[in-house]
């Protein structure tokens, strides 16, 4: 497949080699199959990509393989895989445009937030370079006769399977840790967005990256995904996406080679809201935490508890401006919202909006698909839903917004309906009693909790799920060592 590009609304988009990237080039699947890319905004296919079978993935396998045992990558000094690291970064950071564009080409979020995305995605790899040489081991108080020591050493073959929510993004915060621990990697990015990852692949060889070292097959995750999973030979997986992907892959992991599993996983995440909250500030995280990125975020805030004395006026503010929200071409300047990434999870959505008002919730705003092309969906709000409903269980995953009163109930039973779910990855509250803030974010059970804030990150802040939300934690040192095996390390000391 020849290099391409594709013209939006007057702007060219140079595509980049979608054929998989193996052994540090491209080259067709074996059987020559492809899959169609689209591009949400118009339903259109914009090109085919290589559809990787279970021999891709193998020869992906074998090139990985035949770079770990080389030492090339896992035998050099943590140092220089740091500077090759940082010079991937820097590259991203040189094709920012280009690569944000191909984002929403692929996933139909709105320019300005890809440009986000992708920066963030270049300070990941940045951070990962930067700390590679801090993996450090111990040395233990054993008797004196001997002196022993731990060493952390990479896995060997990591599987890095990502969504289509923040393509590259979640690529990066996979890839950085996994490389700099001294892995190689096989990134299998999702079926609806493997454009940016293929790009990326592109620039890997020309920060000199050595072959094998990151390879890229696309496809589907029953056909691909599977592959990987319950490979005999790939040493770890890393995963995100839904919780029920998570459920097969740990299926897979211990039926093939008990490979090593980190997962994160979907959400169901609450958000407190207390009369004295600062509410305009609250408004606007309530807002951010359920809409952003169309609402396809796994710690989204999707189910709002509002104490009875504010939820009215809170509630009519955020529908008001849920209204005014613009909606559209994710090309075109001041556009807020994009479409849904395709057309299932445009049904998906919608799906959890019919079941909401047949279980008697109040439709306040949107609750249909845009009437033009695209699968647009607007921020959509329902009112008088209680925590038992479908809508309020399940992850939605689109801009939907469910409103869950509460009274005067004792604290505890408030915290009890907010963990009354079997996600457990973020959760926010608002209150400016400290007392009561701190009291509550140490019941819930949440891997993230965030008091009068939402949605914070930081490269240094680890990141990851309590219950079905999955387990193991990316960002910070801590996914570094998600990457990485203790060896005990024996020496006599004794002549
Ligand atoms: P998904 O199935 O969990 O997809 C995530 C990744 O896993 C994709 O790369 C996918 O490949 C791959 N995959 C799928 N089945 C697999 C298998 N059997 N073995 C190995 N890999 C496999 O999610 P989805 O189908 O795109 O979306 C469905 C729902 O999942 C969403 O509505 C949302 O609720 C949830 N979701 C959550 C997150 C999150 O960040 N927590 C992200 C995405 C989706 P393909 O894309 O090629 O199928
Ligand atoms: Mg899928």
């Amino acid at each position: 497949m020849a290099k391409q590009s594709i013209s939006i609304n007057n702007l060219e988009i140079e595509l980049p080699n979608c054929n998989l990237f193996i052994g540090g080039e491209f080259t067709p699947a074996l059987s020559g199959a492809t899959f169609p890319v689209e591009y949400p905004g118009s339903e259109e296919t914009i090109a085919p990509a290589a559809y990787a079978q279970p021999e891709d993935v193998n020869q992906a396998v074998l090139a990985a393989r035949q770079a770990f045992e080389s030492g090339i990558w896992s035998r050099a000094s943590a140092h220089k895989r740091g500077y090759l690291l940082s010079r991937l970064a820097d590259l991203v950071e040189k094709h920012l445009e280009h690569l944000a564009r191909l984002e929403t080409l692929d996933n139909g979020k709105p320019y300005s937030s890809a440009l986000g995305d992708i920066r963030s995605a270049a300070f990941c790899l940045r951070y990962y370079g930067q700390i590679a040489s801090t993996i450090e081991g111990e040395s233990l108080p054993v008797s004196d006769d001997h002196l022993c020591i731990t060493l952390r050493e990479p896995y060997g073959v990591c599987g890095l399977i990502i969504p289509w929510n923040y393509p590259l993004l979640m690529a990066a915060w996979k890839l950085g840790p996994a490389l700099a621990a001294g892995n190689t990697v096989i990134l299998k990015p999702a079926e609806q967005t493997p454009l940016s990852a293929l790009k990326l692949a592109e620039l890997s060889l020309e920060a000199g990256l050595p072959p094998g070292v990151f390879n890229v097959v696309n496809g589907y995750g029953e056909v691909t995904g599977a592959a990987i999973t319950s490979h005999p030979d790939i040493d770890k997986v890393a995963f995100t996406g839904s919780t029920a992907t998570g459920k097969l892959i740990m299926q897979a992991a211990a039926q093939s080679n008990l490979k090593r599993v980190s997962l994160e996983l979907g959400g169901k995440s609450p958000v407190i809201l207390f009369p004295d909250a600062k509410l305009d500030a609250a408004l606007e995280d309530v807002f951010d935490g359920i809409y952003d990125n169309q609402g396809q975020v796994c710690c989204a805030g999707s189910r709002l508890f509002a104490h009875k004395k504010i939820k009215e006026p809170f509630v009519e503010q955020l529908t008001a401006r849920a209204q005014s929200r613009v909606v559209g071409d994710p090309f075109e300047e001041g556009v807020e919202q994009g479409p849904l990434v395709s057309s299932e999870q445009l049904e998906r959505v919608h799906g959890y909006v019919e079941s909401a008002k047949q279980q008697g919730a109040r439709l306040l705003t949107g609750g249909e698909r845009l009437n033009r092309k695209g699968y647009f969906y607007p921020p959509t709000v329902l009112d008088q839903v209680s925590n038992s409903m479908t809508v309020a269980r399940e992850e939605v995953f689109g801009p939907v917004l469910s409103v869950i009163e509460f009274d005067d109930h004792a604290l505890d039973s408030i915290i009890a309906a907010a963990n009354d779910t079997d996600y457990g990855l973020a959760a926010a509250v608002y209150t400016q009693d400290m007392d009561r803030a701190l009291y509550i974010g140490k019941r819930l059970k949440a891997g993230v909790v965030w008091l009068n804030c939402s949605q914070k990150f930081d490269l240094v802040a680890p990141f990851g799920g309590y219950k079905q939300s999955g387990f193991g934690r990316d960002l910070g040192r801590h996914a570094l060592h998600e990457y990485t095996q203790i060896k005990t390390l024996w020496m006599r000391a004794k002549p």
